[in-house]
């Protein structure tokens, strides 16, 4: 196959910034690996976004096919497992950033980055959730695992609207947790509360504080954004209570002091969706297809083409994305 064509959406270095186009590429141009896939799907998430506009702490070299998901059907595999013709999923690990990723119709990647689809899921499903869907189920997971109970109290979501956000919520509200999302689009305050949402308030409910710690206002929280509306939620948090932290979209940096630990013994919770174990992921994507689905972001989804990717990441970038975009490369 290694003469066969195919299409992929690749970002170059032009005048020193970086442009995405759509350009035909050949099975040979792919790296090495034990297992050539067709994708029929991929997912758009906030790093794929950052690969896109050249950040080299993501992708180091280019020209590059970014798409940190992909699913479709196996076309060879070196060491037949997966088989040829089994569906499957790839997220994380080196995918779409020194990689070729899910924005082409053809990936090559190690055996045992590939997941079979769960029983139930076509591979448009299963991108629908992807990394983001991945890394809120890691998430809700991590706050289980802690204890959480939706008789302690509100959970927080932050970057409610956003790709991760917005199935978190759908999940916390579905295992019966009283959900306030926390979005600074005012436009997406509706489809939050369908999602499950109890009550929907502004960014301004993380605005800074010169007080180390602040009257409690929810049990336990999910932050997608990092930065300084973490360091404020993490004083929001009544005694005992956990946020599992996953994002970095108002910044990477947490200035804040041990007082919400020390005196309120809170936790926090790292979560990262990249590099675990594929038998950690594979645990949470049976969830996610089982009794951790999720139906109304499923029917929510948002289908795009390649010519599509340009104006939808770099609309990740201005904060201004909202729930879950799906490729399809068809
Ligand atoms: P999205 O862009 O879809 O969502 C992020 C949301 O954060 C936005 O929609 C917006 O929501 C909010 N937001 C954006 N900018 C700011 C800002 N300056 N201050 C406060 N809020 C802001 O991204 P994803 O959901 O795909 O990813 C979310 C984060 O999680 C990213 O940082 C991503 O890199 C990270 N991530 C980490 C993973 C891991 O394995 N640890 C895996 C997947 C993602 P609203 O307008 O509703 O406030």
């Amino acid at each position: 196959m290694n003469n066969t064509q195919f299409k992929a959406w690749r970002v170059e270095e032009v005048n020193e910034g970086y442009e995405g186009s759509e350009q035909t590429l050949a099975i040979s141009d792919l790296p090495a690996g034990d297992v050539l896939i067709r994708v029929s799907h991929s997912s758009l998430n906030y790093k794929d976004a950052m690969s896109a506009s050249g950040n080299k702490g993501v992708s180091r070299s280019f020209p590059h096919t970014p798409g940190i998901d992909a699913a479709g059907e196996v076309v060879e595999s070196a060491t037949g497992d997966p088989a040829i013709g089994t569906q499957v999923l790839v997220t994380g690990y080196d995918l779409g950033m020194n990689t070729d990723g899910g924005f082409g119709q053809y990936i090559r990647v190690p055996s045992d980055w590939c997941i079979p689809m769960p029983a139930g899921w076509s591979a448009e499903t299963s991108m629908i959730y992807g990394t983001a869907g991945l890394t809120a189920g890691l998430c809700v997971q991590k706050l289980l695992a802690m204890g959480a109970q939706p008789e302690q109290g509100r959970v927080a979501v932050s970057g409610a609207s956003g790709a991760v956000g917005s199935v978190a919520v759908e999940l916390l509200a579905n295992l019966g947790f009283e959900v306030v999302a926390i979005s600074g689009k005012t436009d997406q305050a509706e489809h939050l509360k369908a999602l499950g949402a109890a009550d929907v308030v502004g960014r301004d409910a993380l605005d800074h504080d010169k007080k180390p710690v602040v009257k409690p206002a929810f049990a336990n929280a999910v932050d997608t954004v990092g930065g300084s509306p973490l360091a404020e939620l993490l004083k929001q948090i009544q005694p005992g209570g956990s946020v599992s932290c996953c994002g970095l979209a108002a910044g990477p940096k947490l200035d804040t002091t041990v007082l919400p630990f020390i005196l309120r013994g809170i936790n926090l919770l790292g979560v990262d969706s990249v590099e675990i174990p594929r038998n950690e992921k594979e645990a949470v994507w049976k969830k996610l297809a089982g009794d951790w689905k999720c139906p109304k972001t499923e029917a929510s989804v948002k289908n795009i083409g390649r010519a599509d990717l340009d104006g939808a990441l770099k609309a990740f970038l201005k904060g201004e994305s909202a729930g879950k975009i799906v490729l399809d490369h068809a």
